[in-house]
């Protein structure tokens, strides 16, 4: 049979080539690798952050550190713009939750509520989501007073040369405590049980920060505003006497962990003890050949923008790699 030119190359026998889910910085850039490389990637973007696609980013103003944007830029314009990238190259987008997915035989079956797409290989970029307090106050000051990421927002106006305070009592908040002293005039580290669960390294410097305090056995219990509506406290709680005290803070800064979004291959791939996507040292290689992962869901440590748009682009080359090694 004749093969037409002008139809879309991929889709031999209705099986895509390259199936991406996930619309953050590591699902936008594996989709611009892989549209640029022809091959006609199929973008699930899903909207279950905010209801829209973009991910963690479309959740924040000022973007300060992503390399290229010396003035800055919002989350939102920046999301907007590698969207528009992929979709110049001719990346396939549905604004569509995956449902369910099938990599345990070849090809693979992804599924939405909308359609049912069959593949040679797979990038896994649904990212991670930090860990909230649900404080009753919390989404009236969330991105304007309570923050989960100290290297994201530490050095903000609203943060600097003020009093700050951190929740948790692991190495994501003792490092958060120790990075927010570089810029805060002092921080309270407020710990639920009666010790750290950082490791001794961590702790050591903790406890010799003359500007961080550790209260422990304090439960946090919401925040609290001046007049003028701004983040002025944290109420806290004593876990031991229930005793309430308001600590003095403008900004609060969760350090209780991240869960990674990979509940779709649980049982399928293999996964690290908290959930996360075990690739192979510096690859996107999972133990599933074929299937990719990249950005935060395979990253507990770095979890920034530029690394999760790095690992895409090592994905989309890795799946280009297995797709013509196995044409
Ligand atoms: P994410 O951005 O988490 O995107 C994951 C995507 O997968 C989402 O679009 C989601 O809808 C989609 N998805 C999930 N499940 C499914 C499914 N079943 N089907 C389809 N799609 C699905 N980093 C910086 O470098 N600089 C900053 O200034 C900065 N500020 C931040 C501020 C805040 C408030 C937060 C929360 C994070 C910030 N970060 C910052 C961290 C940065 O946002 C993340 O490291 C980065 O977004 C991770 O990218 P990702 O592509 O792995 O995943």
């Amino acid at each position: 049979s004749s093969s037409d030119p002008s139809s879309p190359s991929p889709a031999k026998g209705g099986v895509e080539n390259l199936v991406i889910i996930g619309s953050g910085p590591a699902g936008y850039t594996a989709a611009i690798y892989a549209a640029r490389a022809n091959l006609k990637p199929v973008v699930f973007e899903g909207f279950q952050v905010g209801g829209v696609p973009g991910g963690q980013l479309m959740t924040t103003t000022e973007v300060e550190n992503f390399p290229g944007f010396p003035d800055g830029i919002t989350g939102p314009d920046l999301m907007d713009r590698m969207r528009r990238q992929a979709e110049r190259w001719g990346a396939e987008l549905y604004q569509e939750d995956v449902e369910s997915l099938n990599v345990t035989t070849h090809p693979f079956v992804v599924e939405s509520s909308e359609r049912k797409i069959i593949c040679h290989s797979l990038i896994y970029a649904t990212g991670a989501t930090a860990k909230r307090l649900s404080l009753p106050r919390e989404e009236e000051f969330w991105s304007r007073g309570i923050s989960a990421c100290a290297i994201c927002d530490g050095a903000s106006p609203l943060f600097k040369g003020q009093v700050l305070a951190v929740v948790g009592g692991g190495d994501t908040a003792t490092e958060e405590a120790i990075y927010l002293t570089k810029y805060a005039r002092h921080v309270h580290l407020l710990v639920r049980r009666e010790q750290l669960r950082a490791s001794k390294a961590m702790q050591d410097r903790v406890f010799n920060n003359p500007n961080i305090t550790v209260h422990f056995s304090t439960e946090t219990v919401d925040v609290v505003s001046n007049t003028k509506g701004q983040m002025s406290g944290v109420l806290t709680r004593r876990v031991d006497t229930g005793e309430e005290v308001v600590i003095e803070a403008k900004g609060l800064f969760y350090g209780i962990g991240h869960s990674p979004n990979s509940q779709l291959l649980e049982g399928q791939v293999e996964l690290d003890h908290t959930g996360y996507v075990l690739v192979r040292d510096g690859c996107a290689t999972t133990s599933v050949e074929g299937v990719f992962a990249a950005g935060d869901v395979q990253d507990h440590e770095w979890r920034q923008a530029v690394t999760a748009a790095g690992s895409g682009c090592i994905a989309a080359l890795s799946a280009e790699r297995y797709l013509v090694s196995n044409d």
